[in-house]
């Protein structure tokens, strides 16, 4: 089954872009998942094929025209999810990607100048989402960003099917830090015990490391999870009872 992406744009020459290297690229090659890029403005009505307006209440910059988008949003409805993109969203979560991942496809809007009028997120149900707490200039980059993280999890499309499991978010940490050669590198070494061989040893230190630098650097991702609580990867946790049987 392919991954069908709809993307609505201002500026569908943008599309694939990076999207067509890659792992990314040569899915989309396959047929793996498909993409289209609608431009907005074909859906304009006027003679000056205008797609905003100035912003009831005054101020700075225009505003994308409702009637506009929901011609633009009819269009390519079909029953996937619709996403707008807009700093004022949900922030994306792999936990989202996975589901959308794992679904028919997705339709992306993407916003340009001041964003969208607030009332279409209503009149077509939008799932308004934010790729992080800065501002774009507009939705494209926000859209392919997320449609990256889907595509790489679609079957056949990562090599190692495992490596998605114990990655950043999936565990409600970030992931251990990596290591590779060369063993000694500008006076700095791999930790000895990556290099001991021993399995649970390697195991227990790589979820200790998640542990603590999730503590440091996303703390939110703790509290979001349910505290102190975390479970070893799977991995560990096979040890632990191996451990425990002798
Ligand atoms: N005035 C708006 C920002 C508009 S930026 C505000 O302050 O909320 C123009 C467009 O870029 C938006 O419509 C949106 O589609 C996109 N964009 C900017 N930042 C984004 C973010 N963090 N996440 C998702 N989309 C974003």
């Amino acid at each position: 089954m392919t991954f069908r992406a709809s993307v609505l744009t201002l500026y569908p020459d943008m599309f694939p872009g990076p999207l067509g290297a890659s792992l990314a690229g040569k899915a989309l090659e396959q047929g793996v998942w498909s993409l289209d890029a609608t431009n907005i403005r074909d859906f304009a009505t006027d003679k000056h094929r205008s797609v905003d307006d100035t912003p009831a209440g005054g101020g700075a910059g225009m505003v994308l025209r409702p009637d506009v988008l929901a011609a633009a949003v009819d269009q390519v409805a079909d029953g996937r999810p619709m996403l707008a993109l807009t700093p004022r969203g949900a922030p994306m979560t792999q936990k989202r990607v996975r589901e959308l991942a794992a679904g028919e496809g997705v339709i992306m809007l993407c916003g340009r100048f001041e964003g969208f009028d607030e009332r279409i997120f209503e009149a077509r149900a939008l799932e308004a989402v934010s790729v992080g707490d800065y501002v774009l200039s507009g939705g494209e980059l926000g859209a392919m960003a997320i449609l990256d993280a889907c595509v790489r999890l679609l079957p056949g499309v990562m090599g190692a099917p495992s490596s998605g499991e114990e990655e950043s978010f999936e565990t409600g940490l970030l992931e251990y830090p990596h290591y590779t050669r060369p063993v000694e590198w500008e006076g700095r070494t791999i930790p000895e015990v990556l290099r001991s061989g021993d399995h649970a040893k390697i195991a227990a230190w790589r979820h200790e490391r998640a542990v603590e630098d999730t503590r440091l650097r996303r703390p939110d991702l703790i509290e979001r999870h349910g505290g102190a609580s975390q479970a070893p990867p799977s991995g560990a946790r096979r040890r632990d009872k191996e451990e425990k049987k002798k």
